[in-house]
């Protein structure tokens, strides 16, 4: 239940492919990244970062190695547990069919003071609250993409978890939206493990740690200013 309390994600060799007929997408990844640090991953398009993150989720098997996380290798924890355990924010927003509270959080493990304390910390409560509250259907013309996003960030925010993992999107989402996402994702989750694909250099500039994947491997793992 407690795990994992400090949030330290260890990466030792792995390697991975989605299906045994291709070239792996994962090429002998190493890295190791401290309870509470800051890191993002960078690359071209293609590169492999969603790839890295679907095998914290075991979504996507090792082919090799290992994923160590507060120094339980994932392989031996159910892919559930895995994955409800870490706290993500996808590439895709997804719903679910049923209510706005539902969405906001589907394990049902925070009150409803707190599901509008995090949709009011990504300015979506006043229009959610104006078209009925929490109990409305979460119809697909009721958000635009960029309150998708937002509202996907507040349903992380109802989710605590001492590893949060952030795919932001490629799809340019408006400044504004991208401006408030960045500040509530640093007072939030100050002292969690983050780690956030990320494609905007002025949004990194504060991380501890950038890893550099091309074709599947690191190619470099430093901070931002040495890069
Ligand atoms: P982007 O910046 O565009 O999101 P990315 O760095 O996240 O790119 P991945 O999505 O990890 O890149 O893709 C890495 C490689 O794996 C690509 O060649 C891609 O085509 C391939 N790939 C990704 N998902 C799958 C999948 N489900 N099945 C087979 N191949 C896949
Ligand atoms: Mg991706």
């Amino acid at each position: 239940e407690d795990w994992p309390r400090q949030g330290s994600v260890e990466l030792s060799g792995l390697s991975a492919s989605y299906d045994a007929f291709s070239d792996p997408v994962l090429k002998d990844i190493s890295l190791n990244i401290l309870p509470g640090e800051k890191v993002a991953l960078c690359g071209r398009t293609g590169s492999g970062k969603s790839s890295l993150v679907s095998a914290l989720l075991r979504i996507l098997e090792l082919s090799k190695g290992t994923i160590r996380i507060d120094g339980i290798d994932i392989s031996k924890v159910s892919r559930s547990h895995v994955r409800s355990r870490i706290n993500i924010i996808p590439q895709q927003p997804f719903f679910l069919h049923g209510s706005v509270r539902l969405n906001a959080n589907p394990e049902s493990s925070v009150d409803d003071e707190q599901i509008i304390d995090s949709l009011q910390a990504v300015n979506l409560w006043s229009y959610i609250k104006s078209k009925g509250g929490l109990d409305i259907d979460m119809s697909d013309d009721l958000l635009s993409h960029g309150q998708q996003q937002l509202f996907c960030l507040a349903r992380a925010l109802c989710k605590s978890s001492s590893i949060v993992i952030m795919d932001e999107a490629t799809s340019s989402v408006d400044s504004e939206t991208d401006t408030l996402m960045q500040t509530v994702i640093r007072s939030h989750f100050k002292g969690q493990t983050l780690i956030a694909i990320a494609h905007k250099l002025h949004t990194i500039l504060d991380f501890d740690k950038v890893a550099l994947i091309e074709k599947g491997q690191v190619v470099e793992f430093d901070t931002p200013q040495a890069l």
